[in-house]
Order: C-alpha cells, then sequence, then structure tokens
C-alpha cells in the first residue's frame, strides 16, 4: 500500500504529505466524500506513512513498521468497522482502552473508522471525550460519506479532508491500465459508477454485471412492446437480485435517461449505453414526458425499497407502470 495506489486525488495527497512534512500533524482527521472514492485507502496510507520509522512524506515500505502495517498486524494501528451496519458503544470502548496503551512499536498510534456515520449516539458521545483531549501520541481518522449524521461536536474537532469525484478519465485509464479491459467497457463502468473507482472496480470483478444489463434492457425493451406476461417471470429474478437491486435500478434510470439524450441530440458520444444504438434508435418513437415519467417512477420505486416498502409489491408496481406509459 502506498500513495501511488491512490487515483485522483492529488490534492488532498499534496495536502497530507505537507502536512507531515511540516511536522504539523493533527490528531484527528476527518475524510468526507461519497462511497468508492478511495477515502479508506488514503487513510489506510496516511496511516502507515503517519507509523514508518523513516518517518518521511511516504512510506518507506521497507522497515519493520511498514512491514507488519501491509501485514495487517501492525500493534500500534486499529480499524475499526460497522457491524451489521452500525458502530457501537463497545468497539468504540476498545478504541479507548487501546488509545489509553502507549505505543508498543514507534511514537504514534494510528485509529481509522470507517463508515463513521454508523457510530450510534451512545458511541459518538463515548468518542467525544477521547477526541477532546488524545493523549499526544493518538492520530484518529474517520471515513464517512455522511458526516451528517455525525455530532456536530464531532466533526468541530477534526480537520476535514474532502474528497471529491475522480475526474472520469483517471477512472477509464485505471480501469484499462490495472484491470485490463478495453476502453470502451471501461468507459461505461466509470461513467456507470459516477467517478466512484471503488465501485468501477468492484463491477468491473463482477462476473454477471453485463449480462444482467442485457437482461435489463431486454424486459424494458419487451415491457415497451407488450409483452406483459414477462412482468411475473421478472419479479422472480428481481427477487433473486435483492441485494443489488439499487444496481438494477441504477442501470434502468441510465437506459431511459440514455433514451432521453439520444432522442434530443442523436449523438452517440453523449450517451452512456454507447453499444445499444440500435435499441436507443428502436425505442426512440417514445416521447419526452413518457420517458421522463418512467424515470421518475424507477426513482419512486428506488426510494420505497430504502424505506422498505413491500419489495415484490413495489417492483411488480413499477414494471406494469413502465407498461401503461406505452
Ligand atoms: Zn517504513
Amino acid at each position: 500500500m502506498d500513495y501511488k495506489d491512490i487515483v485522483g486525488h492529488d490534492i488532498v495527497v499534496q495536502s497530507l504529505k505537507r502536512a507531515v512534512k511540516n511536522e504539523n500533524i493533527n490528531h484527528f482527521y476527518l475524510f468526507e466524500g461519497e462511497e468508492g472514492l478511495g477515502k479508506r485507502t488514503l487513510g489506510r496510507t496516511f496511516a502507515k506513512t503517519l507509523l514508518c520509522e523513516e518517518k518521511n512524506e511516504e512510506p518507506c515500505n521497507q522497515c519493520s513498521s511498514c512491514r507488519k502495517f501491509d501485514h495487517e498486524n501492525h500493534p500500534d494501528y486499529l480499524e475499526v468497522d460497522p457491524e451489521k451496519g452500525i458502530i457501537r458503544k463497545g468497539q468504540v470502548e476498545e478504541i479507548i482502552r487501546r488509545m489509553s496503551m502507549s505505543p508498543f512499536q514507534g511514537d504514534r498510534k494510528v485509529f481509522l473508522i470507517d463508515q463513521a456515520h454508523l457510530m450510534n449516539k451512545e458511541a459518538q458521545n463515548a468518542m467525544l471525550k477521547t477526541l477532546e483531549e488524545p493523549p499526544s501520541y493518538i492520530h484518529m481518522i474517520l471515513v464517512t460519506s455522511s458526516s451528517k449524521n455525525l455530532l456536530p461536536t464531532i466533526i468541530s474537532r477534526g480537520q476535514k479532508i474532502r474528497f471529491h469525484q475522480i475526474p472520469l478519465h483517471f477512472v477509464i485509464e485505471y480501469l484499462v491500465q490495472r484491470e485490463g479491459i478495453d476502453q470502451e467497457e471501461a468507459k461505461f463502468l466509470g461513467e456507470f459508477s459516477k467517478g466512484s473507482l471503488g465501485r468501477a472496480v468492484e463491477l468491473c470483478h463482477s462476473e454477471d454485471f453485463f449480462e444482467l444489463r442485457d437482461w435489463l434492457l431486454e424486459l424494458v425493451d419487451s415491457i415497451i412492446r407488450g409483452e406483459s406476461w414477462k412482468i411475473f417471470s421478472a419479479v422472480e429474478r428481481f427477487t433473486q437480485e435483492k441485494d443489488r437491486v439499487q444496481e438494477l435500478l441504477e442501470v434502468m434510470m441510465l437506459w431511459f435517461r440514455d433514451l432521453l439524450v439520444y432522442k434530443a441530440t442523436e449523438e452517440m458520444e453523449l450517451v452512456i449505453n454507447r453499444d445499444k444504438e440500435k435499441l436507443l434508435s428502436e425505442q426512440s418513437f417514445l416521447d419526452f414526458d413518457r420517458i421522463n415519467d418512467i424515470i421518475k417512477k424507477i426513482q419512486d420505486t428506488s426510494i420505497n425499497i430504502q424505506m422498505n416498502v413491500n419489495y415484490q409489491l413495489s417492483i411488480e408496481t413499477m414494471l406494469f407502470n413502465i407498461q401503461e406509459e406505452f
């Protein structure tokens, strides 16, 4: 793990390196930005740098500390993740307990809490005291995609490091060079992931993402052509894929978004599903209002499912609604 593994966050990397160089390192950092931008990876790299015996801007990757870090057995580093969607007071208490012990290896200890917004109120309150008066050897990195769920008193303690979307060309370049996929596929995944490299890489490794997209687009096409009997078997498949339903809905929304763009401009360059020109052109008889209505319905379905409205019923209603639009 090294800064060279970090893609597209030059400004953040420079500022962290500068802090180390100028020996102006904070005790508490808040890394915030959307999911999948590489916040945790950068947090780990920063932690490794702080623990490195060479004390340079970058980890040396040679010393005993760097090696232990890479083997995930560094005694002065602790990473905490949510358990079943929540970080409980007990987990924070464990951090606090370990914080009170001096470093084993060097002169620093680093703690990283991933998805820190999933700390419940008690956990956050427990954390607060420590953040107010941390022992001098402590460095704490909270990583979050949603800092509004953190207590203002916590937020105000930390140095905020804001992560922005990675420019698309970085994501494409990375996917082509590191993941070895072709340019067109990389372009699609980059745009689909909206600048989230982690997400793009995950989809890259997903065995059936493209197969699933084909299935969905064929389904949409059938429904548009009035083949309503297909809806029932489709609901079944949606039920099998329940864990990734938001991904499926995203694929559908993007499709209709493409249809709008294609109808308005006929420019394939502006379309994300670039390999589907024939299908787009066949469906471009739909008028703009109808397409917008469908997008709205898919969005509503996405929200309903997040709010735990009956899953099967939501999907079924959505698919029938799409059909009624035609
Ligand atoms: Zn080192």
